[in-house]
């Protein structure tokens, strides 16, 4: 329906969809040097109004797939520019750490792709830390729910919804409440509350644009090869905190230390 460099079509669903992945490209270029997800310039292809009423977004490792949304519960999937970068983000997490979609390692992989989420939101609204809203999915629930902002809150993980037909938001955001289950693979959308956390508190640490000095150790921590594939919080801890070091100095390491402290990760 658009191909790179044309004109907006009639279809808005199309144009988001264009816009958010040209939003995630920018993000990916521009803050951290790597062009497209693979880091080799992979085209980044699109399909919107797939199926009927379809209640999801996902990459299914070659390219984007967007539902309309039913329209009662959730709109159409292309509305927030997060929950594109969210998607994507999983194919940069598959040409880097490869992390395995189960367990802690699975929850990395949703709290990877949330991170990079809102920094392609931030990043395209040029907001700092304090103006950003860290919710995942803002503007994508339907009338049909009363109560709820977005999807997940990487501020406040647990709060994002607490409605008589969504339920309530299932995140913990720290350790005490990490959620033992055998469903959701392990519960890789409810335990990422805790590693988002981690992150939106050194965020706020640092102050101003999350997409450098977070976004950056984040980033490499992910390219940089020390990560294994089932990496579990506490590794995936260590290796930003050394990261930070490596990047940066004592002090950056010692707030990447007390985030992950305040969610009860230990780094050492
Ligand atoms: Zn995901």
């Amino acid at each position: 329906m658009r191909a790179e460099g044309e004109p907006p079509t009639t279809d808005d669903t199309a144009n988001r969809a264009y816009a958010g992945l040209g939003a995630t490209f920018d993000l990916f270029l521009n803050a951290f040097g790597h062009d497209s997800i693979d880091g080799a310039g992979l085209p980044l292809t699109a399909t919107v109004h797939y199926d009927e009423k379809y209640d999801n977004a996902f990459w299914n490792g070659e390219q984007m797939v967007f539902g309309d949304g039913d329209g009662e519960l959730f709109l159409d999937f292309t509305i927030p520019v997060d929950v594109i970068g969210h998607e994507l983000s999983h194919g940069f997490t598959q040409y880097s750490a490869n992390l395995a979609y189960y367990g802690q390692s699975g929850a990395l992989n949703e709290h990877v792709s949330d991170v990079f989420g809102t920094l392609v939101k931030q990043y395209a609204l040029g907001q700092g830390v304090e103006q950003a809203d860290w919710l995942i999915g803002a503007g994508l629930l339907g009338p049909a729910v009363d109560k709820g902002t977005a999807l997940r809150s990487m501020k406040d993980p647990g709060t994002a919804y607490d409605d008589d037909v969504l339920g309530k938001d299932p995140q913990p955001g720290h350790m005490d409440h990490y959620v033992r289950t055998g469903s959701d693979n392990g519960g890789v959308h409810i335990n990422s509350g805790i590693p988002n956390r981690a992150f939106y508190l050194l965020a706020t640490e640092l102050g101003g644009n999350a997409w450098e000095r977070p976004g950056r150790i984040w980033y490499a921590t992910m390219t940089g090869g020390e990560l294994t594939e089932d990496a579990r919080f506490s590794e995936f801890a260590r290796v930003t905190v050394a990261t930070a070091r490596n990047l940066y100095d004592e002090a950056t390491a010692e707030a990447v230390r007390r985030a992950w402290s305040g969610v009860g990760v230990p780094t050492s």
